[in-house]
C-alpha cells in the first residue's frame, strides 16, 4: 500500500541545487512524486512504500546540499495518485514571497578544477559557476530567483549551457548565471579613461601591470576593487594618497592558505573561516619581517586577509604569481563602492591607471566582509558580502518593522516572522553617495522580501540623516530607540535572551535621552526599557567634534577637570609638546562652557589616554588613537591597574576618572612606556566594570551581562573583561553574528520597537 506526502521546505531552497538533489533522492529510493520551487522555498509530493517515504523524509535536510539552510519542514498527508516517475515542475510564483535568497558564493572546487583544465569548455573562463558557487543576491533583481530576474537576463544560453541547465542530474541544473565562453559575459581591460585595449588576454595584461607596479581598478562580485601588489611599497603608498587614505589599515588577498600562513599565523577557527564559501577578509596577527610592505597596515599588529573567491581572482593570480595584492573597495575615502563601469571611469578613473570590467552587471552593491575570531568565535565587524542576505534568526515573532541604524557604518534592518534581515555595509550617512545607497537598499529589501513594515525604528540623534529619514514618513509609526539601548537589545537579541540583563554599552558616540552624549554606559534594561544604571563622569569636548579628530583636546580636558591649571606645571612630555597659545584657547572655552559638550564617552577617555602615553595627537580614521594604544599592550608588565572611584550618584553610579589620572600622570612622570601605561589603563576599566557588576548584582539580582558598542571590537577589552566576569560567575554574552559597533544597532533597535508597540 502506498503512502504519499505533502512536503513544503522553506529557507534557503533555491539556487543552490536543492531540487537536483530531492530529484536523484527520490530516485534513489524509488519514489515517485514532484517537486516545484515556491515563493516560499520549495513544495514536494512523494509516493511509495511507507518505510521508503520515512526515509525519504529523514535524510531530506540531513543530507541537503552544502548551501542549502532549511528553517521549516512540513509535512502532510495527501491520497495516493498516479506519477510518472519523479519530476521537477516549473516554478510557479504565488502570493507569498517568503523564499530566502542565496547569499553570493566563492568559486567552488569542482569548478575551479575546470577552470585550470585545458581539456574543458570553460577552461580560464573567468564566470565559470555551478548551483553549489557564485553570484546570487548581487545579481537578483526580484523573486523567485530564475535567470530572467537577474543581470544574467541579458545573455542567452548556447545549446550546451542550456543542455546543462535543463538536466536535473548536471551540475548546473538552474544554475541561473551559467554561462561559457561562446554564451556569457566577458572581461575587458580600459584605460582610466574608458578606453578599451586590445588586449588578447585582459586578465594577463592586467597583472602585468599590477606587477610593474601599477593600479588597476577589478569589477568583483559585489563591487570594484582596488588593486595594488602588495610587496612593492611604491605601490601602495601611490594607492594611499590618491585614495586619501592616509593610514587605515588595507586587507590584502593572498592566493593560498599557505601563502597567508606565511604572513600570519593561522589557528583552525580561522582556517574554517577563510576557507568558508564567504571568503571574508579575517584579521589575523601579522608575523614580523614579512615580504608585505608596511604601509599596508602601518602600526597595526593584525593583518585583513582574505583568499581569492571568483575565478577571475584565481586567473589573476595564476598570472601574476603575486605573493599578495592589496585589495581595497574601490571608492574614494568612506563613500560606498563602485559597482557600474562608466561610473568607475567617472570616479575610480583618478585613482587607478587602467579597469580590469565586464559586462556582467552588479545590481546591487557589496563590500567585502570583515571578521575575526574571538575565544574561538568567528566574529563580525563588517557583515556583507558572502553573509547578507541570510537572516538573523529570532527566538520569537516581531511585527514588519524597518530599523534605520545609525550615522557611521550604518545598515538597515527589516524584520519578517522571525527573521531578521540586516542590509550589507552602508558606510557613513554623512556622504550623500552613501545617503542614496541607503535609500536604494532599503527599497530593495523591502521589494525582494516584499515586507511592508508597519513601524520604523530610528536613533534619537535629531540630526541623524537616517533619523530625519524616518521621520520623514509620516504615513508610519515612528519608534526613537536610544543608542545604548538599541546596542544592549542588539546583544540580547542574537543571544535570544529575554527579560532584563546588565548591559555594558561602550562606543565613541551616541545621543543620550538628557541631550548630552553618552558612551560609557552601563545599563539595566530589556527589549521595552533602559535604566541608566552607571556611566563614565561627563567630560567637556573641548570644540565638538574637533576633539574627536584630536585626542590631545582630551587629554587637556581631563587634566584641567582633575588638576586644574596646576598640570601645565607637569613635568610629562604631553604638557612639554603643549602649544601654549593653543592651550590657553581651550582652557578658555573650557572655563566659559563654550562649544564644549558634555559626554561620558569610553572612546574619548581612549583616546585621552592615548595622546597622554604618547601615541596620538590627532587621527585620521575612526578610533584610530585607540586601536593603537591597544596594539601597544605590554603582557609582560605587572603595573597595578589604573584604578576608576565608583561613586553613588542618586540611583546610579558614576565612574570617576581622577584616580585613574593620578596614577597616569605618576607613571608618565617615571618615564613608564606606552605598553606599560597602555596595559595598566586596559586593566583598570575592567576592573572598574567588573566592579559595576557586582554592585548591580547585589542590587538587581540579574546575573546576565551583555558586551556591545564599538569599543569592545578592542579585543584585549574584550577577552578580559569576559573572562573577569565569568570568574565571579556572571553569564556574559557578547556579540558574534552582528558587529559590536554601530553596524548591529538596527537589529536593537528593531527588537526595541517590536516591544514597545506590543
Ligand atoms: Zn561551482
Ligand atoms: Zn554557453
Ligand atoms: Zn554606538
Amino acid at each position: 500500500m502506498d503512502v504519499r506526502k505533502g512536503v513544503e521546505v522553506s529557507g534557503i531552497v533555491q539556487g543552490v541545487g536543492f531540487r537536483p538533489y530531492v530529484y536523484r533522492l527520490a530516485n534513489e529510493l524509488r519514489l515517485t512524486g514532484s517537486i516545484t520551487n515556491t515563493s516560499a522555498g520549495v513544495a514536494i509530493e512523494i509516493q511509495g512504500a511507507l518505510e521508503a517515504v520515512e526515509n525519504f523524509l529523514a535524510r531530506l535536510p540531513a543530507e541537503a546540499p552544502p548551501l542549502a539552510r532549511i528553517t521549516g519542514v512540513a509535512v502532510r498527508d495527501l491520497l495516493p495518485d498516479h506519477d510518472e516517475g519523479f519530476q521537477i515542475l516549473a516554478s510557479r510564483a504565488g502570493e507569498e514571497r517568503r523564499v530566502l535568497i542565496s547569499p553570493d558564493v566563492a568559486v567552488c572546487a569542482d569548478c575551479l578544477r575546470e577552470l585550470f583544465d585545458p581539456a574543458d569548455r570553460r577552461y580560464h573562463y573567468p564566470f565559470i559557476n555551478c548551483t553549489n558557487c557564485g553570484p546570487r543576491y548581487t545579481i537578483v533583481r526580484d523573486i523567485p530567483y530564475d535567470r530572467a530576474r537577474t543581470s544574467m537576463a541579458v545573455f542567452r544560453m548556447c545549446q550546451e549551457c542550456q543542455r546543462e541547465y535543463d538536466d536535473p542530474l548536471n551540475r548546473r541544473f538552474h544554475a541561473q548565471p551559467n554561462a561559457c565562453w561562446e554564451c556569457g559575459p566577458g572581461v575587458e581591460l580600459w584605460d582610466n579613461r574608458g578606453q578599451r585595449l586590445a588586449a588578447r588576454d585582459p586578465i594577463a595584461e592586467a597583472a602585468a601591470r599590477l606587477r610593474a607596479g601599477m593600479i588597476v581598478a577589478i569589477k568583483g562580485l559585489g563591487g570594484f576593487h582596488l588593486a595594488a601588489d602588495a610587496t612593492n611599497t611604491r605601490a601602495v603608498e601611490c594607492l594611499r594618497e590618491r585614495k586619501r587614505r592616509v593610514e587605515k589599515p588595507f586587507a590584502i588577498m593572498a592566493p593560498t592558505l599557505q601563502a597567508i600562513e606565511r604572513f600570519c599565523p593561522v589557528d583552525e577557527p580561522a582556517r574554517l573561516l577563510l576557507l568558508s564559501p564567504e571568503r571574508p577578509i579575517v584579521l589575523l596577527p601579522k608575523r614580523a619581517d614579512i615580504p608585505v610592505a608596511d604601509a599596508v597596515a602601518p602600526r597595526n599588529r593584525y593583518l585583513g586577509v582574505f583568499l581569492p573567491y571568483t575565478p577571475l581572482h584565481h586567473l589573476l593570480f595564476a598570472e601574476g604569481c603575486f605573493a599578495a595584492l592589496v585589495m581595497t573597495s574601490g571608492n574614494i575615502s568612506e563613500e560606498p563602492i563602485v559597482i557600474g563601469n562608466e561610473e568607475a571611469v567617472r570616479r575610480l578613473g583618478e585613482l587607478a591607471d587602467f579597469l580590469l570590467v565586464h559586462n556582467r552587471d552588479i545590481l546591487l552593491r557589496s563590500d567585502d566582509s570583515v571578521l575575526r575570531v574571538v575565544g574561538g568565535r568567528a566574529r563580525q565587524l563588517r557583515r556583507s558580502r558572502g553573509y547578507v542576505p541570510v537572516p538573523v534568526f529570532l527566538r520569537e515573532e516581531v511585527p514588519p518593522i524597518l530599523a534605520v541604524g545609525g550615522e557611521l557604518k550604518n545598515t538597515l534592518c527589516l524584520t519578517r516572522g522571525r527573521h531578521a534581515f540586516l542590509s550589507q555595509h552602508i558606510g557613513d550617512l554623512e556622504n550623500l553617495e552613501s545617503y542614496r545607497f541607503f535609500e536604494e537598499a532599503a527599497g530593495h529589501l523591502q521589494r525582494i522580501l516584499e515586507v511592508e513594515p508597519r513601524l520604523l525604528a530610528y536613533d534619537l540623534h535629531p540630526y541623524y540623516f537616517s533619523t530625519r529619514w524616518a521621520l520623514a514618513h509620516t504615513d508610519l509609526e515612528c519608534v526613537g530607540v536610544q543608542h545604548h539601548h538599541a546596542h544592549v537589545a542588539s546583544c540580547m537579541a542574537e543571544n535570544h535572551l529575554q527579560g532584563q540583563v546588565i548591559g555594558f554599552a561602550l562606543d565613541g558616540t551616541g545621543y543620550g535621552t538628557d541631550g548630552q552624549i553618552w558612551g560609557g554606559e552601563v545599563l539595566v534594561a530589556d527589549y521595552r526599557e533602559f535604566t541608566r544604571a552607571a556611566h563614565l563622569a561627563y567630560i567637556p569636548m573641548p570644540g565638538g567634534a574637533a576633539a574627536i579628530h584630536e585626542p590631545w583636546r582630551m587629554a587637556l580636558s581631563y587634566l584641567a577637570q582633575h588638576f586644574g591649571r596646576d598640570f601645565l606645571g607637569f613635568q610629562i612630555p604631553f604638557v612639554r609638546q603643549l602649544e601654549g597659545g593653543r592651550v590657553e584657547v581651550l582652557l578658555r572655552m573650557l572655563a566659559q562652557k563654550v562649544n564644549s559638550p558634555l559626554t561620558s564617552s569610553c572612546g574619548r577617555l581612549f583616546d585621552a589616554v592615548a595622546a597622554l602615553a604618547g601615541v596620538r595627537q590627532s587621527v585620521n580614521y575612526e578610533a584610530q588613537a585607540a586601536i593603537e594604544l591597544e596594539m601597544l599592550i605590554d603582557d609582560a608588565d605587572r603595573g597595578a591597574p589604573y584604578p576608576l572611584a565608583v561613586i553613588e550618584d542618586g540611583d546610579a553610579w558614576l565612574l570617576d576618572t581622577r584616580p585613574l589620572f593620578e596614577a597616569l600622570v605618576r607613571d608618565l612622570g617615571q618615564g613608564v612606556p606606552a605598553g606599560a601605561i597602555s596595559r595598566r589603563f586596559h586593566q583598570g576599566l575592567v576592573e572598574a566594570l567588573a566592579r559595576v557588576a557586582e554592585l548591580l548584582r547585589a542590587r538587581t539580582a540579574l546575573n546576565r551581562v551583555c558586551l556591545s558598542g564599538g569599543t569592545f571590537q578592542n579585543v584585549y577589552l574584550l577577552e578580559h573583561l569576559e573572562r573577569r566576569l565569568r570568574s565571579e560567575s556572571f553569564e556574559v554574552f557578547t556579540h558574534a553574528e552582528v558587529p559590536p559597533g554601530d553596524g548591529g544597532l538596527c537589529l536593537g533597535q528593531a527588537l526595541v520597537a517590536a516591544h514597545r508597540v506590543q
